[in-house]
């Protein structure tokens, strides 16, 4: 096993890093910015490095700063948390080659999932069902193009190889737009991911969003920890996640677990991963693989009662998965609500000082953050500053569990979105659970009108 492991990142993600490795009895190196110097994980760390200023790009997206940073510490591994560099294939390849272990999947890996015509290539191949669309990247004939959407049918979305986080993404319902969206796709993506390379999609009109969180040893073990329901979006962002999904049977979440543990077999996928699809009328179709821990695993952890985190590092030190997928058992049920310090209406971000922070608690209840009383919300970084977890042996339990955490909550100072989390819970539509990917945006448009 590791003795000392390097932090590659920050906030909550980071606090979570440190507590696996004080379980594992594994000293944790924390890095920071200038911005986040207060940080408590960094003042209780057995280490801490300041790896640059404030803004990502010169510190927690700073390779060579990492690196030394791992050198001078004498760490023997790097665990990237997710965003930052956790995706990015070269990174993993530099820390491999300057003698460390990556806590994550192959450089090769990252880069063939990080690419969307490959990834969804490799699941093809490996009998994952995908969104049905153009045979990989689409041709430049305009003749070609338009027979391949005829035979996808419209409406259809045209995406970008290198696109993420919502973005280079172009929704197409007629035949005369097709040929200027796809190009105007192409410059965007081309701009935007340095790859001009974009796929069609048949755009899939009211999906849930439901993702299985599968993990893999470098035996070519893998298993899969069941599915989340991450549907409660806005600008394809997560708001709320939770396990397990509602109304879908188990029988088709069995099926498509297995194929996705399968697909890690064949890829030799290894460390944590997410298989995302989008889920309409009783089928599931694979839009892409995050290959690193994801904001919502949580979830996941309390109704199978693995922790993740610790997984993947023992995984990551080359030891076999402690467990088989017989030993993996769903029970109960999990809610997050992300916390984000902004405007719960218009969504502008508030960051600054903390004045009062009085964290929920009582049985069921799990919050995952690093804010304190006086904490100082920097303004160059993710919004989010937390998420409040309720589990529940029944869903009706779980909402219940979180409807009060949510009471109990105090920030004073900021802003955050919980007063919109206290409103959704009771919202009929979400307690009946089941809500599709447009959900929340037509219900915040609702709201606006009830407003205005
Ligand atoms: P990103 O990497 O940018 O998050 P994804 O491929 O995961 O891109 O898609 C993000 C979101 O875009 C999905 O959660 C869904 O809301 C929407 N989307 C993507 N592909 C389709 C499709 N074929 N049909 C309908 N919606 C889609």
């Amino acid at each position: 096993m590791f003795k000392k492991i390097l932090v590659a990142n920050r906030g909550e993600i980071a606090l979570r890093i440190q507590r696996a490795c004080r379980e594992l009895g594994i000293k944790a190196v924390m890095v920071y910015s200038e911005a986040d110097r207060d940080a408590k994980y960094v003042k209780l760390a057995d280490e801490a490095v300041c790896i640059g200023p404030a803004a990502s790009s010169a510190s927690y997206l700073n390779m060579p700063a990492l690196i030394s940073a791992a050198e001078v510490t004498d760490a023997e591994a790097i665990h990237p948390g997710y965003g930052f560099l956790s995706e990015n294939a070269d990174f993993a390849e530099r820390v491999e080659q300057s003698g460390f272990q990556f806590i994550g999947p192959t450089a090769e890996s990252i880069r063939m999932m990080g690419d969307k015509v490959s990834a969804k290539q490799a699941m093809i191949r490996a009998g994952v069902p995908c969104v049905p669309g153009s045979d990989g990247e689409l041709p430049d004939d305009p003749v070609l193009i338009r027979r391949i959407a005829r035979t996808v049918g419209y409406p259809v979305i045209i995406k970008a190889a290198g696109g993420g986080g919502g973005r280079g993404m172009r929704v197409v319902h007629t035949e005369a737009a097709l040929i200027n969206a796809v190009q105007m796709t192409k410059a965007e993506a081309a701009a935007a991911f340095g790859n001009p390379s974009v796929y069609m999609e048949k755009f899939l009109q009211n999906p849930r969003h439901i993702e299985i969180q599968v993990l893999a040893d470098k035996f070519k073990n893998a298993v899969y920890l069941g599915e989340r329901d991450c549907s409660m979006q806005r600008r394809h962002q997560k708001v709320i996640e939770e396990a397990p999904a509602p109304g879908i049977p188990r029988k088709l979440i069995e099926k498509i677990g297995e194929r996705c543990a399968a697909a890690c077999k064949k890829m030799g996928y290894r460390g944590a991963g997410t298989f995302e699809f989008l889920y309409e009328n009783g089928e599931f179709y694979f839009i892409e693989m995050n290959t690193r821990v994801q904001v919502e695993h949580p979830v996941t952890e309390l109704v199978t009662g693995i922790d993740i985190v610790k997984t993947q590092i023992l995984v990551a030190a080359g030891e076999k998965l402690p467990f088989t997928q017989r030993q993996i058992q769903i029970k109960g049920h999990a809610i997050e609500c992300r916390v984000n310090a902004e405007d719960p209406f218009k969504f502008t971000p508030s960051p600054g000082r903390i004045t009062m922070w009085h964290p929920p608690g009582g049985p069921g209840v799990r919050v995952d953050s690093h804010i304190y009383t006086n904490y100082f919300v920097p303004p160059h970084y993710d919004s989010m500053v937390g998420k409040i977890i309720a589990y529940g042996d029944t869903r009706d339990q779980a909402l219940a569990r979180m409807r009060t955490a949510l009471l109990e909550t105090v920030v004073e100072g900021i802003q955050t979105n919980i007063p919109l989390h206290r409103e959704l819970m009771i919202d009929t539509h979400f307690m009946t659970g089941g809500t599709n990917i447009h959900y929340l945006e037509e219900w915040l448009v609702q709201r606006k009108k009830l407003s205005a």
